[in-house]
């Protein structure tokens, strides 16, 4: 059993930390701001004021941030008076970054990593919160393969669905991959819906026969229904959804590869979060693609 900080105990980190620590490793829990450290504490973790009384010593740093300049904020302690894990972990500790950040800027604060004598990961998810609640998530892993071997007995621990996909940014390209699925299933789901209620059919009836069929998916299981309601409490928000869709153009761009739907759904979910839905859950995009129609 290892010794893991958990930086960042939000939506998805806190039930992830608290997985980790039922399952017999001794958890040290840092939250920026200290009202999501309840469940860890009550889980039996340890809560720390900061991350490097959380990386200290451990074998494990664990980090679940929002973006891009939130990680390398952590990593490096950079605007945060050198609080930072870089300067604050052991020697040989292993980082997993289970956070959805560019692969490009993951590739320099590995290689920053091992400088310092650590192994790092980049282990984004995938299946929501009630996935990280569950421990039911998909792990995306890139790093090598000492690396995955060294932390596969965590990610286990909060992913039913764990895969090594490549070197190190492997996870978070194949993770912008991910969200770009996830969003154009949004957008048509709620296209097909705001068109099933243009025909005042019974779209409670609809959306249980279209999940039998070719057009069932998870997004239809696990979205439909907040459609249905108009209710978007989140969830995943859309200003997190609008930070993968950036991620997700500027790489295709890199590649030199196009996404044609990928960049109308971009631009749609950029309306959705201008309007003022950014904290309601990705789902609300429906409120946008109803509007189109003069429809809400
Ligand atoms: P969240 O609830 O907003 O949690 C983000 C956490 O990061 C908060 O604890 C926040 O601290 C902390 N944080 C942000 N910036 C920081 C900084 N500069 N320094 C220190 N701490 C910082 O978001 P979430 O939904 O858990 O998402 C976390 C990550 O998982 C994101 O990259 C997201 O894209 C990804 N993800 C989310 C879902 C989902 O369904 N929610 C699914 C898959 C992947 P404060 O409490 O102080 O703000």
């Amino acid at each position: 059993m290892s010794t893991i900080a958990f930086v960042g105990l939000g939506i998805m980190g806190s039930p992830m930390a608290v997985h980790l620590q039922r399952a017999g490793h001794e958890v040290r829990g840092y939250n920026r701001s200290p009202e999501k450290t309840r469940a860890l504490a009550e889980a039996g973790g340890t809560v720390v004021a900061s991350v490097a009384e959380a990386v200290a010593g451990a074998d494990v740093v664990a980090l679940m941030v929002s973006d891009t300049p939130d990680v390398e904020a952590v990593l490096t302690g950079e605007g945060r008076g050198g609080d930072g894990v870089l300067g604050h972990a052991r020697q040989g500790a292993l980082v997993i970054d289970f956070s959805t950040i560019r692969p490009d800027v993951t590739v320099r604060l590995a290689q920053a990593a091992r400088e310092q004598g650590l192994g790092y990961l980049d282990a984004p998810v995938s299946g929501g919160e009630a996935g990280a609640k569950n421990a039911a998530l998909s792990v995306m892993v890139g790093g090598s393969e000492e690396d995955f071997a060294r932390g596969r007995e965590v990610l286990e621990v909060v992913g039913r669905t764990v895969v090594h996909v490549g070197p190190t940014g492997s996870g978070q390209t194949v993770k912008a991959a991910n969200q770009l699925i996830v969003a154009g299933n949004i957008a048509l789901l709620a296209e097909a819906i705001v068109f099933l209620e243009g025909y005042g059919v019974d779209t409670a009836a609809a959306v249980r026969v279209l999940g039998g069929g070719l057009a069932g998916s998870a997004v239809l299981e696990q979205k439909a229904d907040k459609m249905l309601q108009r209710s978007f409490d989140p969830g995943f928000r859309v200003d997190l959804h609008h930070k993968d869709l950036g991620i997700l153009t500027a790489a295709a761009r890199e590649a030199g590869v196009v996404t044609p739907l990928g960049s109308a759904v971009a631009q749609l979910m950029a309306a959705a979060r201008a309007g003022g839905h950014g904290d309601l859950d990705h789902s609300a995009l429906f409120h946008l693609i109803a509007s189109l129609s003069g429809r809400d």
